[in-house]
């Protein structure tokens, strides 16, 4: 039996993050580490998470003082943020950006008085935290046959709960506005990584025999996979470990399909795939049943035991990095425009995270701007010591987007382009720059002149620089003595400032000194 496994599947960019997230705040926190339900929906990774110290609670009333609260990817309303205050907990948002989108808009529509719909399972964790974000007045619809009941509304703003199917929303969008006095303003708030997700196991599932989704009970996008699946009419089946397999299921079966939700790791894909592998040779004949087994149990053992929920596979960093392409589609016939790469645009910070900053710039998508591509200074630790959101920065689109990629963006390059334009005038006019002193090194100053521009000890003052750390994070002004393009070299010199600011001002003395005047 062939097994084929959907482009996308697995873990996606925002349980990924999450999980980062909490590695770090384990690592760095002293005192309880809790998280308001299970971090993901998977029971194997919460369990993991567990025997590393997360502690899961139902209500903020069971914390202990000096505690965290690990925000989940889910999010939460803002009630929650202000109960999290009044307990003294440090909060930690792993909120997934695209959730965090989507409740900015609803809060934004709920504070201009428009109501607010959202099409999504009431009971789900990202819905309620979305009704707190429009003071609990938004209306939460499931299903297409409860837009009939619905009243009569003038206007309102649509938006989906980002692991919503697509046919679904659209669905309901379609019969909204057919409603009677009502215009309806849509906003596809379905994230990238489910409908990926979904559009690959849709795809699959009308190619093979037989149909495994893989994920946890609780979550909602598995669910979604799985009725698509079994909508193509191909036998589908949900399972959250491969100890759930029927070897009946396989039986004359020649080609399988296999996909899981966004919070299944990696290794349990591979469990699953190595346990269908093993049921369909028993089924052919090719392994005795009891020997099969007991070897594949064993491998899988292995396999999860030398795996940590943070090791999952070069497979999980891959797609996560592909399908980070964050802005939705609000307006799915909106024009875009057009990305060239090479280009300098203008855009705003939308969200500045731990190791990326993101950006609007009117694209389909927004962009990344990645920790290292922010600034030509190495010693940037954090995207917040060069950005906030709702900057208006300059960036270069490095990478343009595809119908599957990100849009990557680099701050530090357009920073430089801009920067040489201006150094090479300044230079051939033999005017001088400023810059701040961001790093001693040997030999000298490194000076943020818009690039990076080295100064000498020896050029740094008129005589002998004692001490060079007295400069750190000053604006200097000094003059450039070399200046090259290709070998990316900018040689600064304080002194040549220094004795040409000297030497302007006896110019000056002199020039108006009078005869007999005393000085
Ligand atoms: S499924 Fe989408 S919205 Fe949910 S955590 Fe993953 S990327 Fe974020």
């Amino acid at each position: 039996m062939e097994i084929r496994v959907a482009k996308w599947a697995g873990f996606c960019f925002g349980v990924k993050r999450a999980i980062e997230i909490v590695q770090e705040t384990i690592k760095k926190r002293a005192g309880p580490v809790y998280s308001l339900g299970p971090l993901i929906h998977n029971d194997q990774v919460v369990e993991k998470l567990t025997q590393l110290g997360i502690k899961k609670i139902d209500f903020l009333e069971q914390v202990e003082d000096n505690g965290t609260l690990i925000i989940r990817s889910h999010g939460v309303g803002p009630e929650i943020l202000k109960k999290a205050e009044k307990y003294r907990l440090k909060v930690v948002d792993a909120t997934c950006p695209y959730v965090r989108k989507t409740q900015q808009l609803a809060s934004d529509y709920a504070l201009k008085g428009v109501q607010v719909l959202i099409v999504g399972s009431r009971e789900h964790p990202e819905v309620k935290g979305l009704m707190g974000w429009t003071n609990g007045q938004a209306l939460v619809v499931e299903r297409p046959e409860e837009v009939e009941n619905l009243p009569e509304l003038t206007k309102i703003a649509v938006l989906a709960q980002t692991t919503q199917s697509l046919a679904n929303f659209r669905a309901v969008v379609n019969l909204l506005k057919q409603k009677a006095g009502t215009q309806p303003e849509i906003n596809n708030t379905i994230c990238n990584a489910t409908r990926l997700r979904q559009q690959a196991a849709s795809e699959l599932a009308r190619e093979v025999g037989i149909m495994i989704v893989v994920g946890g009970k609780n979550s909602a996008n598995t669910k979604e996979l799985f009725y698509l699946g079994q909508s193509t009419g191909t036998p589908t089946y949900q399972v959250e470990t491969a100890q759930e397999l029927k070897k009946l299921w396989f039986k004359n079966i020649n080609t399988a399909g296999l996909t899981a939700g966004a919070s299944t790791p990696h290794w349990i894909l591979e469990e699953v795939k190595n346990k269908m592998k093993e049921l369909a040779e028993i089924n052919e004949g090719n392994l005795n049943e009891n020997l099969g087994e007991n070897e594949v149990l064993g491998e899988n053992e292995n396999l999860v035991e030398n795996q940590t929920i943070f090791e999952t596979a070069d497979k999980d960093g891959e797609l996560a990095e592909k399908e980070s392409g964050f802005k939705m589609s609000l307006d799915e016939n909106a024009a875009v425009k057009p990305l060239i790469q090479g280009e300098i645009v203008s855009g705003t910070v939308v969200q500045v995270g731990t190791n990326e900053v993101m950006v609007d710039i009117g694209a389909k998508s927004e962009g990344i701007i990645p920790l290292r591509e922010l600034s030509s200074f190495p010693n940037v630790v954090s995207p917040y010591e060069v950005v906030q959101a709702g900057d208006k920065i300059d960036v270069m689109i490095i990478k343009a987007e595809d119908s599957e990629g990100k849009l990557i963006l680099s701050k530090e390059k357009a920073d430089t382009e801009k920067a040489w334009a201006a150094l090479e005038e300044l230079y051939h006019n033999g005017e001088y720059v400023e810059g701040v002193v961001r790093e001693v090194v040997k030999g000298g100053l490194l000076v943020d002149v818009g690039i990076r521009g080295f100064l000498p000890a020896s050029l740094v003052e008129q005589g002998y620089a004692e001490d060079l750390n007295k400069y750190l994070e000053t604006t200097i002004k000094a003059k450039i003595v070399e200046l090259n393009r290709n070998h990316r070299k900018v040689i600064l010199s304080r002194k040549s400032f220094l004795e040409e600011e000297t030497a302007a001002k006896r110019q000056e003395l002199f020039a108006n000194l009078e005869e007999g005047q005393r000085v």
